[in-house]
């Protein structure tokens, strides 16, 4: 009998022994293609030596300096490094160890910063529905996603309101520099008043609640005028589309617009240690650091192994230009995906950046699950996406291999991909 308290108690779950790249294996020795990156984390591939020896390095120097009376070197060389690739205007890089923890800090963050400028008023926060920010009440609140949320209803703030998510069907910005998906955002904001909202959080390539959708373009331009125009602190997630994901360095850098402040986590260690971290644009920071300290923090923000295995994970995206390979493969995995829709009536598109590519199937309850669980028996493990957008858009999944992905394996996962379809077309 195991001791563990698994996410699904009454599931068998395989145990990993060992990975290299691609590749994971169970103790059974069964091989996996994780397509998944485990869910959008592993940008480097398991199995890397190079992290290993930087994570063990650090660990017999110091493992814990705790934050509250020390720095460290390489939580300095992390940051300076975060800030350099995410680029213009520079960034300050508060660290925590996960999505979720991100998103809080956020939250608390803009808070904090509404206080510091007098505007104690601002406190809520605008999201969208169809989207993710994380498991902890907060973020959880934040999130538009009914299944996940339901139980805990009574337990989550109502000072987090959700908005309509932009419309597959927008016909763009009108004349007017607005369209219905923007006004959906101005209406909300009119009706609680924006002296009440201290910030928006948003995703730019859906997640698990939308694999890979991408709003038109416009959207996060119009975004970032509403939000200025309303003195509303305007937040991207980027915990699943940061670093590299979506073939440029960062998700927001598709869209010529910059956020305050942008929530990280996932890709930033790759998964060889729970690292997240906020990052806040240099001139909003000058602002938080004439002040009083920002009244928060976790036991492991800039924990230096964690610190030490981001910026591994970092230096090697860099060293290996993965953030091209993932531009490159990106569109190579794209355009297999969209010869395999055309084959199958049932996959009504193909959407996402990069390495973060979702296939939208037709709405049929359980659909998306189907092809998940088969690609599961035959050792291809792919994202299965949860919620829907408005009027169905439910079955969804995400594709999104390791940035180190070679183009013999695109060309494996699309061979894999397509003798799944294979089956879960023959299932009926
Ligand atoms: N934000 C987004 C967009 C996510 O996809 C996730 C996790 O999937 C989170 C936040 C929460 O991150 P974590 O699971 O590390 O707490």
């Amino acid at each position: 009998m195991s001791h563990v308290f698994y996410r699904d108690p009454r599931r068998a779950y395989p145990q990993a022994a060992y990975g290299r790249g691609v590749y994971l294996w169970d103790t059974a020795g069964k091989q996996y293609f994780d397509a998944a990156s485990g869910a959008l984390v592993a940008n480097l591939g398991h199995g890397r030596e190079d992290v290993a020896r930087a994570i063990a390095e650090q660990t017999s120097k110091v493992a814990l300096a705790h934050t509250s009376r020390f720095s460290s070197p390489v939580l300095e060389r992390f940051a300076a490094r975060v800030s350099r690739v995410v680029g213009e205007p520079g960034w300050h890089v508060y660290p925590v160890s996960g999505g979720s923890e991100a998103t809080e800090t956020a939250v608390k963050l803009a808070r904090h910063i509404h206080l510091l400028r007098g505007q104690p008023g601002r406190y809520r926060v605008l999201s969208r529905r169809a989207s993710y920010h994380g498991n902890t009440l907060g973020a959880l609140a934040a999130s538009g996603l009914a299944e996940r949320k339901q139980a805990y209803a009574p337990l989550l703030s109502d000072a987090f309101v959700q908005v309509a998510p932009p419309s597959a069907d927008c016909p763009g910005i009108g004349n007017n520099g607005s369209c219905a998906c923007l006004d959906a955002f101005g209406e909300a904001i009119a009706r609680l008043g924006a002296e009440t909202i201290a910030a928006a959080i948003v995703e730019l390539v859906g997640g698990s609640a939308r694999s890979g959708f991408v709003a038109h373009a416009g959207y996060v331009a119009g975004l970032r005028r509403l939000c200025d125009a309303h003195g509303i602190l305007l937040v991207f997630d980027e915990v699943m589309s940061g670093f590299g994901r979506t073939g440029r360095w960062m998700a927001f850098h598709h869209e010529g617009v910059r956020p305050d402040l942008i929530v990280t986590a996932k890709g930033l260690a790759a998964g060889y240690a729970p690292l997240g971290a906020v990052l806040v644009a240099e001139p909003l920071f000058a602002e938080v650091a004439e002040h009083p300290a920002f009244v928060h923090g976790f036991t492991y923000s800039g924990n230096a192994v964690s610190a030490a295995a981001g910026d591994a994970v970092l230096a090697a995206v860099e060293r290996e230009g993965l953030v091209e390979n993932a531009a490159r493969e990106g569109a190579r995995l794209r355009t297999g995906l969209e010869a395999l829709a055309a084959l199958y009536g049932w996959i009504r598109a193909v959407r996402g950046r990069g390495l973060m590519l979702g296939l939208l199937l037709e709405d049929r309850a359980g659909l998306a699950a189907a092809v998940t669980e088969t690609a599961w028996e035959q050792g291809l493990i792919l994202y299965l996406g949860h919620g829907e957008a408005e009027g169905g858009d439910s079955e969804h999944l995400l594709v999104a291999p390791p940035l180190v992905i070679a183009p013999v394996e695109t060309d494996e996962l699309l061979a894999r991909l397509g003798n799944v379809l294979d089956r879960v077309a023959a299932a009926g």
